[in-house]
């Protein structure tokens, strides 16, 4: 029997902190799970079960390969330990986006991965949007999808050459993105503050728990069979294939996809560890009044800024600002996040009345040390998968597609990353504390730059 830890493999304390459970505090706070459609009916794990793929996981990772592997006609299992979309999927702002964090536009992707590698990842990566709102239309779900665009508005005049350049490479590869000059970034965005923005008419926002759940209603019609509130405690390699253990159930399955993000609880340590887990908080306001739509992102298109602390907003479909962020102190703050992110969006937009939060929540994300995807082998027929790095719907989405192409048995050169040993990093739990505790730093790294702009003049 096969193991599925690296040979030798021992987490340390930190890394079976990092691997804790998803927070189950707040899931229910959010403004998507008031106003999403229930999730398609189904039922633990019991007793014996087989498949051909068996995916642990029902985000979009998981469902989006489900879905494709069932419509390949390929028998699949998902076993989400609590609800569909209970991780990061169903907690997210819903700005579906298609590209990956700055940094990684497609010079960077193809540095990253070689270049047949990372013009692949490029491609599925430009493509996501597209792909997230078509599944949307070709099954019907009720996402309160908006494909309106998304902005990235430069907070600074600095930020302008590395505006044009990040446009020009994605206009390279064939992505219909403009640069929008001062004028109209403060036009587009509802703020005077801005001096230019990044603009991808392919994606938009939608509700995030609801598109989830439709992910999961398609993956069922299509054939794929789901496991809800079927935590998997312990996975292994033996003669029949890999055994999959639940509370209540065992299933045997012939192949096995990981796809758990930071949620795993110590399933794949190793692969687990890959993921660096990062809390963010949520706030949507009152319902406002609809005509500050009119000086409010006027399009219904979302945005999210260049700033180190990047400030993220959007409408919700019921006339709602929805924000948030990180906060130095991550212990609690599910409370001090609503004054804070209300504080820093009045700023932003003076336009706007005094906001009250009638919906506060917080996600847990995971991403990589170099925030590209991962395929990791586990053993034989079996890999964990991780796209999440902070804006992974589009990402997730498309990378699932890839996978279940793959698995329902295309070639290896057409997988948009390597498939490589995982590589965890030693102490995930306190590199994420760094983070949020360098944040006063990122802020004043953002205020200097704001004064200096405004001490030239700009
Ligand atoms: C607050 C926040 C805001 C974000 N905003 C955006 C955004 O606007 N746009 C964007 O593109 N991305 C955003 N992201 C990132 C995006 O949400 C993720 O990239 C994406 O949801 C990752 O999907 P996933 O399927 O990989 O993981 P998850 O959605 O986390 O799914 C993992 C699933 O595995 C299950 N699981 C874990 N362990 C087990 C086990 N042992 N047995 C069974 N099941 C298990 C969990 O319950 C969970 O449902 C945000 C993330 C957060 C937290």
């Amino acid at each position: 029997m096969i193991e599925i830890q690296h040979e030798g493999y021992r987490p340390t304390l930190w890394e079976r902190v990092a691997a804790a459970p998803h927070p189950s505090r707040s899931f229910q706070a959010s403004l998507w799970h008031a106003t999403a459609p229930p999730p398609p009916a189904s039922a633990p794990l019991t007793g014996a079960a087989s498949t051909d793929v068996a995916i642990v996981g029902g985000g979009y990772l998981g469902l989006s390969t489900a879905l494709h592997l069932a419509e390949a006609g390929v028998a699949v299992t998902v076993l989400e330990a609590d609800e569909p979309g209970f991780g990061a999927s169903g907690r997210n702002t819903g700005f579906v986006v298609p590209n990956l964090l700055t940094g990684l536009d497609p010079a960077g992707m193809r540095a990253a991965l070689g270049a047949e590698h990372g013009d692949l990842l490029c491609r599925m990566v430009g493509g996501g949007a597209d792909l997230v709102f078509d599944l949307i239309r070709r099954h019907g779900m009720d996402a309160q999808a908006r494909q309106t665009g998304w902005l990235q508005p430069i907070h600074t005049p600095a930020k302008r050459a590395w505006l044009d350049d990040r446009v020009a490479q994605w206009r390279g590869l064939g992505q219909e993105v403009r640069l929008l000059d001062r004028d109209e970034a403060v036009y587009e965005t509802g703020s005077p503050s801005y001096h230019g923005a990044f603009f991808d008419p392919s994606g938009g926002h939608l509700n995030p728990l609801a598109y989830c759940r439709g992910l999961a209603a398609a993956a069922i019609a299509a054939g794929a069979a789901l496991h809800t509130t079927s935590r998997v405690r312990h996975v292994a390699r033996g003669a029949g294939g890999w055994r999959v253990t639940t509370d209540g159930g065992e299933l045997t399955a012939k192949r096995l996809l990981l796809t758990t993000n930071v949620t795993g609880g110590g399933v794949a340590p190793a692969a687990e560890n890959t993921q660096i887990p990062i809390t963010l908080f949520q706030v949507a306001t009152q319902p406002l009044d609809p005509a500050l739509r009119e000086t409010v992102l006027p399009h219904d298109r979302c945005s999210a800024d260049t700033r180190k602390d990047l400030i993220a907003y959007r409408w919700s479909s019921d006339n709602r600002l929805v924000t948030g962020g990180l906060l130095a102190n991550p212990f609690g703050s599910v409370a001090r996040g609503r004054h804070h992110h209300l504080d820093r969006l009045r700023a932003l937009l003076p336009q706007l009345p005094e906001l009250t939060a009638d919906y506060a929540w917080q996600g847990r994300l995971g991403a990589a040390k170099d925030f590209l995807p991962r395929l990791m082998t586990l053993g034989p027929n079996g890999w964990s998968a991780n796209a999440c790095n902070g804006r992974g719907m589009a990402m997730t989405t498309a990378f699932g597609r890839a996978l279940a192409r793959w698995l329902a048995g295309g070639a290896n050169d057409r997988l948009p990353v390597p498939v490589t040993k995982p590589d965890p990093v030693p102490t995930p739990a306190l590199i994420s504390l760094a983070i949020s505790a360098w944040l006063p730093f990122n802020r004043w790294a953002d205020r200097r730059a704001l004064a200096r702009a405004r001490r030239a003049g700009q």
